[in-house]
């Protein structure tokens, strides 16, 4: 089932879902089972997998550098077809335009269509590590609306290159990125929140926010995306905080601000054990907050570990 229609089913009801990160290559599947595991309690009606960008490896050979090109958490679309048929739930593979060229993309998409998978996040993805500004490879998407236009078009049975024999339709439901404190690259709020119109105007049919720390920054958000012309749920990203370093690294990293309390009560903490916990409390008043306004879904970045995200949806669903 797609997204949307989980959203409609659920009448106003708030739904719980979260994202997983695949294992790094040379893992077994089993230990995200593990973390899966406890988490279905809460029936969530689909997962996220993420996918992660290729990276460059240098390996001495001869007294040479070699370079070579690896992905380190492979396996995307296997483990969303692996956790569709072991939970009978509804995947969400991440898509990006980053290392992937346009014929790669279809054959992933047409191995999703294959599998059942019928919803996609549509992403452009980061710069690699050793450049400044994202590139897109050889034939490859420059920017998210172009990802969301070639799955618009398999939607309508329209291939690359129009050389298929037949026009099988796909019928995937397209979730799309969006920032309540805007993209770290984005000139200005309102600019970036044209560029989310442009995405959901190209067929974007929900949008996922990233994560955020103060409630207010995604009712604002909400308004200005409606204000622009953007009809499409518009899901909450809730990260729990985990360790002190995230003080430093989540605004480093994804350009977002923390509340003054956030930062004392972490500040506070003797370990990260304590941490954790701080980001649990947060965590729990923010998605008790969003639930009682109301929206579709609470989203939760799990980054693998599931025991913060079971404490916080014990409270909630
Ligand atoms: C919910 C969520 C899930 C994510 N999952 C993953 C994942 O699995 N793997 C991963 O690698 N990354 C993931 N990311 C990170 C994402 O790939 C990065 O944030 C990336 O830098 C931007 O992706 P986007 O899809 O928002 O890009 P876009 O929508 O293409 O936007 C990127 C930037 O370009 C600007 N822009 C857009 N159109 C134009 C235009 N026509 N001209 C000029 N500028 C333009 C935008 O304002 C923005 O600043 C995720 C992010 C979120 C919020």
């Amino acid at each position: 089932m797609k997204v949307t229609d989980h959203i409609n089913k659920a009448n106003g009801k708030t739904l719980f879902s979260f994202e997983i990160i695949p294992p790094k290559k040379g893992n077994s599947i089993q230990q995200l089972y593990n973390n899966i595991d406890p988490l279905m309690e809460f029936n969530p009606p689909f997962i996220d997998v993420t996918t992660s960008r290729e990276e460059y490896l240098y390996i001495e050979k001869d007294g040479l550098l070699d370079r070579k090109i690896t992905r380190m958490r492979p396996g995307t679309v296997g483990i969303c077809a692996a956790i569709k048929h072991k939970y009978d739930v509804d995947t969400v593979p991440h898509v990006l335009c980053g290392g992937f060229t346009k014929e790669e993309t279809e054959y992933l998409l047409v191995d999703c269509h294959y599998l059942g998978i019928n919803n996609v996040m549509a992403l452009r993805g980061d710069a690699m590590k050793h450049q400044q500004y994202f590139e897109a490879c050889d034939g490859g998407h420059q920017f998210a609306k172009g990802l969301v236009e070639q799955i618009q078009n398999l939607n309508k049975g329209q291939y690359l290159h129009d050389v298929a024999e037949g026009h099988d339709k796909a019928d995937f439901c397209i979730g799309v990125a969006g920032y309540p404190e805007k993209h770290l690259e984005a000139p200005s709020l309102k600019t970036d929140l044209k560029r989310l119109k442009q995405k959901v105007d190209a067929g974007a049919d929900y949008v996922v926010t990233q994560m955020f720390f103060d409630n207010q920054k995604y009712f604002q958000f909400v308004e200005a995306a409606k204000a622009e012309g953007i009809n499409v749920p518009i899901i909450p990203g809730i990260k729990p905080l985990a360790v002190k370093r995230h003080l430093q690294l989540l605004p480093q990293v994804f350009k977002i601000d923390l509340p003054e309390t956030l930062i004392e009560a972490v500040e506070g903490c003797k370990d990260n054990k304590a941490v954790r916990q701080v980001g649990v409390e947060w965590a729990i008043q923010q998605s008790k907050e969003l639930q009682q306004a109301g929206v579709p879904v609470l989203h939760y970045y799990s980054m693998g570990k599931s025991d913060n995200v079971k404490a916080i949806a014990s409270q909630l669903f």
